[in-house]
C-alpha cells in the first residue's frame, strides 16, 4: 500500500524577542519516511522549555496526541492511536541499540539542535521546531518512532502529557537509577513537579525514610500525603539541627549551591547525590559520590508505561500535581510556571 504524507498547517506558540509566546499558523513539511505526524491536545511545561526561550522557538516537550500521519518506514504505530511524546534519540548509535537512549551520541542535536538527525528542518525559515524531537506547544507537530509512547486509547492524555520528561525524570532516577531498595532513605530536595515524582516513587520502592526538603509549607504538606515521611523547611533557622546524617540518596532538584554542600554532609559512607540540576558528577571524601542523570535513565517505552501501571493503582496520583490551561492560556501559564506558583502547568487543547 502506498503511502502519501502530506504538509500541514500548525497553529503554534513562538517565543518572539521579549520572552512572550506569540500564535502563529504556518506550514509544516510533510513527515519523512520514519517521521510520525501527531495532533496534539495536551502538553506539560518543564522547566527546560523556559530554559530555552530564544526568539522563533517552537518549545513543548511534554506533548501527548494523536497520530495523525505516519511515514512509509513507520511500523510502531498507525492513524488514530494514541502517544505520549518524549525525549528524542536516534536508534542507531551504539548507547540506543543497547537499549540506553538516553544515552544517545546524538543526545544533544536531537533534543536542543532545533533540527533533525540530518540537519534539517520541517519548519520554515526563521522558525525553530523539533525541539525533544517534538516542539509540542503547537496543535501539530513531527515525532519519530525513538520518541513516541502508544497508550490505550482509554486513558486520559491530559493526564499523561507530563510523564514524557519531569515526571519520568524523578521517578526514573529513584526505580532506575538509584534501584532504592526497601528500607532505604534518601531526602529530596525541592518539591516541584520532578522532586515529588521522586517522593512517590521512592515510596513505591518501599524507602523507609523519605524526607523532603523546600521553603514552600504548601509543596511540603503535598509531599507528606504524596509519601514524605518527613519535612523540612529550609526557610527555618534551625533546619540544620533536624538533618539527619547517614542517608543512603540525597536527590537535588534545586541547583541551589548550599544544598549541595548540605547534602554531601547527610550522606551516609559511599553514598550518593544525585544532581538533576546539569550539573557534573564527582567523587568526595568517604566513598561518598555525586552523579548526574538524564532522563531518569529511561527507555520512555519500558518506563512510561509502568508509571500508568502505577497510576492506575493509585500509587503515582499525579493529578494531584496537575493545574491545566487552555493553550491560548500559554503566556499565563509559562509565568505561572516560571513562579512556581503552579507545580505543574498542563495546557490542553479543545
Ligand atoms: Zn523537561
Ligand atoms: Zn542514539
Amino acid at each position: 500500500m502506498s503511502n502519501i504524507t502530506q504538509p500541514r498547517i500548525t497553529h503554534a506558540a513562538v517565543v518572539n524577542g521579549h520572552h512572550h509566546l506569540n500564535f502563529r499558523k504556518f506550514e509544516l513539511k510533510a513527515p519523512l519516511e520514519y517521521e510520525v505526524g501527531v495532533r496534539i491536545v495536551a502538553c506539560g511545561i518543564c522547566h527546560t522549555d523556559l530554559g530555552f526561550m530564544t526568539e522563533g522557538a517552537v518549545l513543548g516537550h511534554e506533548g501527548a496526541g494523536i497520530v495523525e500521519q505516519v511515514g512509509s518506514a513507520v511500523t510502531r504505530v498507525k492513524p488514530g492511536d494514541h502517544v505520549v511524546l518524549s525525549y528524542q534519540s536516534c536508534g542507531k548509535c551504539s548507547p540506543c541499540e543497547e537499549h540506553h537512549p538516553y544515552n544517545c551520541e546524538h543526545f544533544s542535536q536531537l533534543n536542543f539542535g532545533f533540527q533533525r538527525l540530518d540537519g534539517s528542518s520541517a519548519y520554515p525559515e526563521g522558525i525553530d521546531g523539533h525541539f525533544f524531537g517534538q516542539s509540542a506547544f503547537a496543535d501539530y507537530c513531527l515525532v519519530t518512532e525513538q520518541n513516541l509512547v502508544k497508550v490505550d486509547p482509554g486513558l486520559p492524555l491530559n493526564l499523561l502529557a507530563p510523564l514524557g520528561c519531569g515526571l519520568q525524570t524523578g521517578a526514573g532516577t529513584v526505580l532506575n537509577t538509584l534501584n532504592v531498595q526497601p528500607g532505604e532513605s534518601l531526602m529530596v530536595m525541592g518539591t516541584g513537579a520532578v522532586g515529588l515524582a521522586a517522593i512517590m516513587a521512592a515510596k513505591i520502592a518501599g524507602a523507609k525514610t523519605i524526607i523532603a526538603v523546600d521553603r514552600d509549607p504548601a509543596r511540603l504538606a503535598l509531599a507528606v500525603r504524596l509519601g514524605a515521611t518527613e519535612s523540612i523547611n529550609s526557610d527555618q533557622e534551625n533546619y540544620l539541627e533536624t538533618l539527619c546524617p547517614h542517608l543512603d540518596y540525597v536527590i537535588d532538584t534545586t541547583g541551589i549551591r548550599h544544598l549541595d554542600e548540605l547534602a554531601q554532609e547527610v550522606l551516609k559512607e559511599g553514598g550518593t547525590l544525585v544532581r538533576l540540576t546539569g550539573s557534573a558528577g564527582e567523587t568526595f571524601t568517604r566513598g561518598r559520590k555525586a552523579i548526574s542523570v538524564i532522563q531518569g535513565d529511561s527507555v520512555a517505552q519500558d518506563f512510561i508505561p509502568k508509571l500508568v501501571e502505577y497510576w492506575q493503582q493509585g500509587r503515582f496520583p499525579i493529578e494531584q500535581l496537575i493545574t491545566y490551561y487552555d493553550f491560548d492560556d500559554i503566556n499565563r501559564a509559562v509565568k505561572d510556571a516560571h513562579n512556581g506558583n503552579v507545580i505543574k502547568a498542563v495546557l490542553i487543547w479543545e
